[in-house]
């Protein structure tokens, strides 16, 4: 008969929530954990205009100012925030049905979205991508090629005023390397799935 281990895990799927400015690299790390994790990244809601190559159901959920208000009234979302005088949510039950199937959620989501997930969520894992420099984060965006000058502007400064809550993240990973950032949220991740807390059961 096949012994039962001695420690047994909990079910739970861990929360991950990923912020960082425009450009930082935090869409390839996410995708990276997915493939290595089995993970399941939320698509969040917004009323922002697509950009070039981005598709509806995949990178965003596209809608209205009213279509989102009446989504809140709703009580649809999770969380959500304003960022750039746009409103970006995540949907509560794909969230929370995932979440019960024990798999491993990601949030892409901005810092008030962050604070909000870890006020409600005490086990959540914030991890915050921050640039090399400001310098390297406006070249990268500027290479991009998907904002104007103007609205790479808004989101520089946005980007600076996010990186004075950088205390209410858990762990920061700074992304000069891409690869080496990516090891290291994955690092991060197995870290979080030994913790005690996550432990339901010591069999003696
Ligand atoms: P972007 O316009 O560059 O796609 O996103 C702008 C910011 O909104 C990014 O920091 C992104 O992570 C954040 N964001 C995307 N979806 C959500 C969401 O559902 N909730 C919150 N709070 N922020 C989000």
């Amino acid at each position: 008969m096949k012994k039962n281990s001695m420690i047994e895990r909990k079910n739970s799927g861990l929360l991950i929530v990923i912020s960082g400015p425009s450009g930082v690299g935090k869409g390839t790390i996410s995708e990276k954990l997915i493939e290595k994790f089995n993970s399941w990244k939320s698509v969040s809601m917004t009323t922002r205009n697509p950009r070039e190559g981005e598709n509806d159901g995949e990178d965003y959920y596209f809608v209205s100012v009213d279509e989102f208000e009446n989504r809140i009234n709703d009580d649809k979302f999770i969380e959500y925030a304003k960022y750039n005088d746009n409103y970006y949510g995540t949907p509560k039950d794909k969230l929370i049905e995932h979440m019960e199937a024990g798999i491993d959620s990601i949030l892409e989501i901005e810092v008030q979205g962050a604070k909000n997930i870890k006020d409600m969520f005490n086990d959540a894992i914030l991890i915050y991508i921050a640039p090399p420099s400001f310098d390297a984060l406006r070249e990268r965006l500027l290479n991009r090629g998907t904002e104007s000058e103007e609205e790479i502007d808004k989101r520089m400064n946005i980007a600076k005023k996010e990186i004075e809550y950088l205390d209410i993240y858990d762990y920061v990973v700074v992304n000069d390397d891409l690869e080496l950032a990516t090891r290291e949220v994955i690092e991060i991740i197995n870290s979080e799935k030994l913790r005690t807390s996550r432990v339901l059961k010591v069999n003696i």
